[in-house]
């Protein structure tokens, strides 16, 4: 879609745009969006859609679409989307990050994140929140029946996601944090951002797994091996207890190598189709300070 395809007619939210069509921008209603680069695979305009469409009247003409804007053009975009008078935002790959610095104001889980996906709109512009950690803890008690109040969780990444993983586990009082990453030098950049004072967090090589953990621990990828056809896992799963919880935040493919591999063990799994629904939800709650049917959006992404 470019914006001379778009003149004269109402957006839709089953299309990709370009920043570039907000010039001539219809939409009569309120407007949500989520920004990215690549964008067109979204599950995030079905979700958002299928539960407002169930929250009644009142947000009735509430739409979210989905734009691609590469990393370079940001900065220049999100004024045009307040000026258009979106309510809000969400953003993934690759501006989870920038947006800290672009935000009006940034909320101090974010800011202990290091990174932003929602956008709440403000007079002057708009201020930053970050859903993923809600949505990861709503999911791993969803489908792993995994309470972070004093477990022990193993995350494998340390990139922006590892990060809210690592946070939100350590809020919500885990008892111990296991973090592991291929470059050493990104992981103890995490440690150092996130809580190197902090006597629950202890980081470990990929090739050597953390021993002796307690009955139902839970691992969670927060790699990106997993995402292309044919990847390895990056882990072997050999040396830890067969009563571990998987959780992969990739979910699609539905099921990684590391995904197969604990099924095959006999392990309890799941993808991250969960988390993003998750945060999703979150992310509707403060835009429209309205309950969110979240069985809605879980129903559209089946
Ligand atoms: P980043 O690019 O910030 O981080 C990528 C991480 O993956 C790094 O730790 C990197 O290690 C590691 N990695 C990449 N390739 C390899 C490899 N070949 N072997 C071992 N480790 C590797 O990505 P994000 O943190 O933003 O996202 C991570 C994953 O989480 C993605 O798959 C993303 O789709 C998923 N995600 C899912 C969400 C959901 O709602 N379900 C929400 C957010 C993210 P190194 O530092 O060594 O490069």
């Amino acid at each position: 879609m470019n914006s001379s395809e778009s003149t004269g007619s109402i957006p839709r939210w089953n299309k990709v745009y370009r920043h570039g069509d907000l010039d001539d921008w219809k939409y009569p209603g309120p407007a949500l969006a989520v920004l990215g680069h690549p964008i067109s695979h979204s599950l995030s305009p079905v979700i958002h859609n299928a539960a407002l469409a169930r929250m009644g009247q009142r947000f009735e003409g509430w739409r979210y679409f989905a734009f691609e804007v590469p990393v370079s053009e940001l900065a220049e975009a999100l004024p045009l989307f307040h000026e258009k008078g979106f309510v809000g935002l969400n953003l993934t790959i690759p501006h989870k990050v920038e947006a800290l610095t672009l935000a009006t104001s940034v909320d101090p889980l974010a800011q202990r994140m290091g990174a932003v996906n929602t956008l709440i709109r403000g007079d002057a512009g708009f201020s930053g929140r970050n859903t993923d950690g809600y949505g990861l803890q709503e999911a791993l008690k969803q489908d792993l029946k995994v309470e972070l109040a004093g477990a022990t969780v193993i995350i494998l990444g340390a990139g922006g996601a590892a990060r809210a993983a690592v946070v939100q586990c350590l809020e919500a009082g885990c008892r111990k944090v296991w973090v592991g990453n291929r470059s050493a030098d990104r992981l103890s950049e995490l440690v150092n951002v996130v809580g190197g004072e902090n006597t629950s967090l202890a980081t470990f090589p990929l090739s050597n797994p953390p021993q002796d953990l307690p009955e139902n621990s839970v691992l969670i990828n927060a790699t990106s091996l997993g995402l292309k056809e044919g990847d390895s896992s990056p882990i072997s799963l050999s040396s830890f207890p067969g009563s571990l919880k998987v959780y992969d935040m990739i979910y699609s493919p539905p099921e990684t190598a590391l995904l197969m591999e604990a099924r095959n063990r006999g392990m309890h799994t799941a993808n991250g189709l969960s988390m993003l629904v998750h945060q999703a939800c979150q992310s509707l709650a403060f835009w429209t300070g309205a309950a969110v049917p979240v069985e809605a959006m879980f129903q559209a992404c089946a």
